[in-house]
């Protein structure tokens, strides 16, 4: 039936935006992004991680498999599809569940042991989109796989302070509690339980039909009526067993020790089962949600239908860090500033002048090429604007005569140099200024 095709066309016109949740990341965004990642680089390798880099595209088996009974609520939010065969895949939804799979699939305990990786792929999440909930986003993650000691997770939370502080984000604050874990969590959870119960009507509808399900869950709900119950409600710090009990404090301890401001924060606890023990986030005071936010995920590879591997992870938001940053007024480093400027006068000339560029931004030498049709005049009047002083002029004739024109901007004056001076004559004249 064509006749349909053309219905939907004019129901729903064609629109140049992005899909929901997601958007193009325009040239003028991108210093910021590229402080982000070189920091991000910087703060890896001085705390010795590794690169892992899993595919955007997982089974949806995997992420099912790993929340297990919460699957049902937190599957809603996958961003699924099928390939030809009918197998279910779904879009990167988390970091530390593919780098969980990685280890195990490439045997990776073999490569380092614990294992130290990290990762900044985007993930993706089938939610409603609001300010800092996107449905693509960048997280750096950190994971160190194959430890239970605290000092590993006393690493991961350093690193990640470590990082915000080298954005130059100030008043950096930590939020942290211990979830317990499967020895002591049920016993926890049942209080939890006796507790809500008879309030079942004073909490909001969501907190209600979770009090069997997750108690957990009601910890975390905003909604005013909720947190009024809440305050008299048990906290986990009160039910750990003596194990949990003196790893927090071992945590706590080096958190101290490093200097890293923190708070307690007995309702910050996880909603995965795979989750357990150290659970932290990071804030400023000018940004109302964390910017980075981590814990341990002991249980995960159990979930996976693997032996018992330990691990703790921490993930960085880009989009909320660099939003923070903006509101703290932090300038990333400014990009390296053009201290030459080239010009082209001739479409022949391009392939010598590319190799000549090539060769002075080798030697160090920031270039900015003119490209287009203007006059020479319009094209030097560009350069004025962009303060800088030295131009390169090379036409047809000079490329045949293998010599290119050097120009002070500012004084007009003008000398015709053979190439093969080109990189100490340049360096010379900048030094100079
Ligand atoms: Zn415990
Ligand atoms: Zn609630």
């Amino acid at each position: 039936m064509p006749k349909k095709e053309t219905k939907i066309k004019s129901k729903t016109p064609f629109e140049w935006k992005t899909p929901k949740g997601t958007a193009d990341i325009l040239p003028k965004e991108q210093e910021a992004r590229r402080f982000f990642w070189q920091v991000g680089t910087a703060v890896s390798e001085l705390h010795d991680f590794y690169l892992l880099e899993t595919p955007l595209l997982e089974t949806e088996e995997l992420f099912a498999a790993a929340f297990g009974e919460r699957f049902e609520d937190v599957g809603k939010t996958f961003f699924t599809l099928k390939d030809r065969e009918g197998e279910k895949l779904a879009l990167r939804f988390s970091p530390h569940i593919p780098a969980m799979r990685s280890y195990l699939a490439n045997h990776l305990a073999y490569f380092a042991s614990p294992l130290k990786v990290f990762s900044w792929n985007p993930v993706f999440r089938a939610i409603d989109p609001k300010e800092g909930f996107l449905r693509e986003f960048r997280e750096w993650a950190f994971e160190v796989i194959g430890e239970a000691d605290p000092i590993y997770d006393g690493e991961i939370i350093l690193a990640t302070y470590d990082f915000l502080r080298s954005l130059k984000l100030k008043n950096v604050k930590l939020s942290i509690t211990s979830a317990g874990c499967r020895v002591c969590r049920p016993a926890f959870k049942q209080k939890l339980k006796s507790y809500y119960r008879p309030l079942k009507d004073q909490v909001c509808k969501d907190c209600a039909k979770a009090i069997e399900e997750n108690p957990y869950a009601l910890a975390r709900c905003e909604d005013e009526k909720c947190r009024a119950v809440r305050a008299d409600a048990p906290i986990v710090l009160d039910y750990l067993c003596q194990s949990c009990n003196n790893h927090f404090k071992s945590v706590l301890e080096l958190v101290e020790d490093n200097g890293i401001p923190y708070v307690p924060d007995p309702y910050l606890l996880p909603l995965n089962d795979y989750s357990d023990r150290t659970t932290f986030e990071f804030f400023v005071p000018d940004y109302p949600l964390p910017i980075a936010a981590g814990g341990r995920y002991d249980y995960l590879a159990e979930a996976l239908k693997a032996r018992f591997v330990p691990a703790v992870g921490a993930g960085v938001g880009m989009e909320r860090a660099i939003e923070a940053m903006k509101r703290q007024g932090v300038v990333p480093h400014p990009k390296i500033k053009p201290r030459v400027f080239f010009v082209v006068l001739s479409e022949q000339a391009k392939k010598a002048a590319l190799h000549l560029m090539n060769m002075l931004r080798e030697s160090g030498v920031a270039v900015v090429e003119v490209v287009g049709k203007k006059t020479l005049k319009a094209q030097l009047r560009t350069s004025d604007k962009l303060g800088i002083r030295l131009a390169l002029i090379l036409g047809q004739k000079e490329v045949f005569e293998g010599t290119i024109i050097v120009r002070d901007t500012t004084t007009g004056a003008q000398e015709t140099i053979v190439t093969d001076r080109l990189v100490e004559e340049v360096k010379k004249r900048l030094a100079a200024k």
